[in-house]
């Protein structure tokens, strides 16, 4: 597999084309970004650590029967995935109260969600991701009512899989945004699913494992990334 051009630099990802127009390859870079990039820095490891922690999640998803893009890791920091035609929306289903949703609606931090919450953002940097609804999607031709109805379903099929996967090694999974996209007529799990897009609390002391830990300058980023690796026994 060739690389070739460089098709799109995203804020932590860089994607490029290869020989093959139905194969991308995704670079995770060092990178770490938050506010929509107005705090970004260079973080030691991190490629590689979310590179082989996507990978792994990413297995695990396609053999519960979610099909994503990934097909297989071709470096420290880069993958191979089938190329999508991404929907500009990102899905986010939370578990416990937190983020964006306690400043939107006033509610505590830290509740349990039962059953849990399913929002979508149209993905536009310059508009800081706004919160839209079905119809939206509808009026605007974003998705089609099929599409949605399958990032729906698919999206709360995640949280079932990897729910359980985190809750055995000590963990909650406290939300995630995940991203789709349409290949060979299909719909496909695409982006990422890395500590960068979803928040992980140790489950006994509520420890941050994941980007909030970036965001909110308390530090230890990669190390705690590196402990939800190891947990779930993702080689590094
Ligand atoms: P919130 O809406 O509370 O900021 O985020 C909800 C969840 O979705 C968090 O796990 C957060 O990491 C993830 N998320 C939402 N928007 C983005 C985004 O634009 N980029 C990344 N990496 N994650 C996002």
């Amino acid at each position: 597999m060739k690389k070739q051009a460089e098709l799109f630099n995203g804020k932590a990802k860089t994607v490029y084309a290869t020989d093959d127009p139905d194969k991308l390859i995704l670079h995770f870079r060092n990178d770490t970004s938050a506010f929509d990039g107005e705090k970004i820095e260079q973080l030691d490891r991190k490629g590689m650590v979310n590179n082989r922690f996507n990978a792994f999640i990413m297995e695990k998803l396609e053999a519960a029967g979610v099909p994503t893009h990934h097909e297989k890791i071709i470096s420290d920091e880069e993958s191979l995935v089938k190329n999508l035609d991404m929907l500009p929306i990102e899905c986010v289903v939370r578990n416990i109260s937190t983020g964006s949703l306690c400043k939107r609606l006033g509610v505590e931090e830290g509740m349990d969600l039962n059953p849990p919450t399913f929002e979508f953002f149209l993905k536009n940097d310059e508009l800081h991701d706004p919160m839209i609804n079905d119809y939206h999607i509808l009026s605007f031709k974003w998705a089609t009512e099929d599409e949605i109805a399958q990032m729906k379903t698919l999206t709360f099929k995640v949280n079932d899989i990897l729910t359980k996967l985190f809750r055995d090694a000590g963990m909650l999974l406290v939300d995630y945004k995940l991203e789709f996209g349409r290949y060979q007529g299909a719909l496909l799990l695409g982006d990422e699913f890395t500590p960068d897009g979803c928040r992980l609390w140790d489950i006994e002391t509520r420890k941050k494992l994941d980007k909030d830990r970036f965001r909110q300058g308390l530090g230890g980023v990669v190390e705690a990334y590196e402990e939800v690796a190891h947990r779930l026994g993702v080689k590094l």
